[in-house]
């Protein structure tokens, strides 16, 4: 057992002051309460957080980050980067993948992120043939999380056909696609590799509406147990809300709803084209809305309509998606400021308990928590795991801020470089800024960056 002693930490009563934190060889937190420094083992002279889970991140999409921000003829949109996304994935090799993996999810502990949910997709060989061992691309992202030590939630995605009502795939998804038979056995085979292992959860993700058909959706569902958490992409293009009233007559979300029995194991990404009556489904369904403010704007997608949706209690969490910048700080307050730019007022996500940045913190991390599936109770509090976030009380962006403050003062008006140490299951994974692997980690990603730019 281990003491920590903190100067400021929010808790799930609210923020405390001088509190020494018990956590034991598991990381689990048994006890808190208040101390002195000198009786702690280590002392983190700073203000902590509990540790964020990002629920929505594609891995090998942090290697082209930066390199679809160009227009082509005509108006640029989702689809086209899509293209660019196709001919990037049909380059990556195993150990590629493993070393971006690795990079991404070094940059996420750094940005407060202490678990992650990885819709990994990237199943086959460049050619579209299945590995020997059909586990291979996901036991890199296993690997690269366990090399670095953020918790993972692994969701293998099912992706069978290229659009609605069963089109056959397309000759750029050769790398994705599976059938049930084989989807349950990967997802079997994942399911034993992480026994045992406290910090992996393996849950399961269908691609999307257009990548699955209902019998599909039904059967997979069913053989691989409800228990688990499931996530699909929802409504984030015009679009995909077009062809899906042309498939069916309903809207994604609406057919969802109406036909799959969705409750609190579920993770519906994106949602962004919602009616009132699907935002208020949503809501009481229990189910998360996994929001991911960077890559939506990036991307063109649109605004969730998340001030309704909270008060209605529905329940938000957050992703880094594409992983074009990865920066939780940023994705909070461009949450917000997507919300103030639509309404025309200010503070539209915070309410009288608290603050904007606290409220819209503490939703996305409870819901988050949910959507990951991850062990124990939510925040800071015996019995739950310890992940947590130390900021820096000498970064500028804190100067002379009281506890309530700090929230706000980092996530609107500070970045990464607020977060100074990090803890995942009571292990100090950053300290100091630093990753103890972190120069061999970024050189080999440097090399693999390298190696796809020069790759045709
Ligand atoms: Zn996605």
């Amino acid at each position: 057992m281990i003491k920590h002693f903190f100067d400021g930490i929010l808790t799930v009563d609210g923020w405390r002051q001088n509190r020494i934190l018990e956590i034991a060889e598991s990381g689990e937190i048994l006890s808190m309460g208040d101390g002195r420094a000198e009786a702690a083992d280590i002392v983190h002279k700073g203000y902590a957080l509990p540790g964020m889970a990002n629920v929505h991140s594609h891995a090998f999409q942090r290697a082209m980050a930066g390199l679809a921000e160009i227009g082509g003829p005509g108006a640029d949109s989702f689809w086209s980067w899509r293209q660019v996304m196709y001919d990037f994935v049909g380059k990556i090799t195993p150990d590629q993948l493993e070393a971006i993996a690795g990079q991404l999810y070094l940059e996420m502990l750094k940005a407060g992120f202490t678990s992650v949910g990885e819709f990994h997709y990237l199943h086959h060989d460049r050619d579209g043939r299945p590995f020997k061992d059909p586990a291979e691309m996901s036991g890199r992202i296993l690997a690269a999380a366990a090399e670095i030590g953020i918790g993972l939630t692994l969701l293998p995605v099912l992706y069978r056909y290229s659009g609605f009502g069963g089109q056959a795939p397309l000759d750029h998804q050769r790398r994705f696609i599976l059938d049930g038979e084989a989807y349950l056995q990967l997802l079997e085979k994942l399911q034993a590799a992480a026994a045992g292992q406290p910090a992996v959860v393996i849950g399961m993700a269908p691609h999307s509406l257009r990548a699955v058909d209902p019998a599909l959706l039904t059967d997979v569902r069913a053989g691989a147990g409800a228990e688990n958490p499931c996530h699909i992409h929802i409504a984030e293009q015009q679009k995909e809300v077009a062809d899906c009233l042309d498939w069916s007559g309903k809207r994604p979300v609406e057919w969802l709803l109406e036909n799959v029995a969705v409750d609190e194991r579920w993770c519906l990404v994106h949602a962004t084209h919602v009616t009132e009556a699907e935002r208020r489904a949503i809501a009481s369904s229990g189910a998360v809305a996994g929001l991911c403010p960077i890559t939506e704007a990036n991307l063109g997608d649109g605004i969730f309509p998340a001030a309704a949706f909270l008060n209605e209690g529905g329940r938000i969490a957050l992703g880094s998606d594409s992983n074009i910048y990865v920066s939780l700080a940023e994705e909070i307050r461009l949450l917000e400021y997507g919300q103030r730019l639509t309404c025309g007022a200010r503070n539209v996500l915070g309410d009288a308990e608290n603050s904007t940045g606290t409220r819209i913190f503490l939703a996305a991390l409870n819901g988050g928590h949910q959507a990951l599936g991850r062990p124990g109770p939510a925040g800071l509090q015996t019995g739950a795991v310890a992940d947590f976030v130390v900021l820096d009380p000498a970064h500028p962006a804190l100067a002379g801020r009281p506890a309530e403050k700090i929230p706000d003062s980092w996530l609107f008006a500070g970045d990464n470089g607020v977060v100074k140490d990090v803890a995942v299951g009571g292990r100090m994974v950053i300290q100091n800024r630093r990753h103890e692997q972190e120069d061999r980690i970024t050189w080999r990603f440097r090399a693999v960056m390298t190696e796809l730019a020069a790759t045709a």
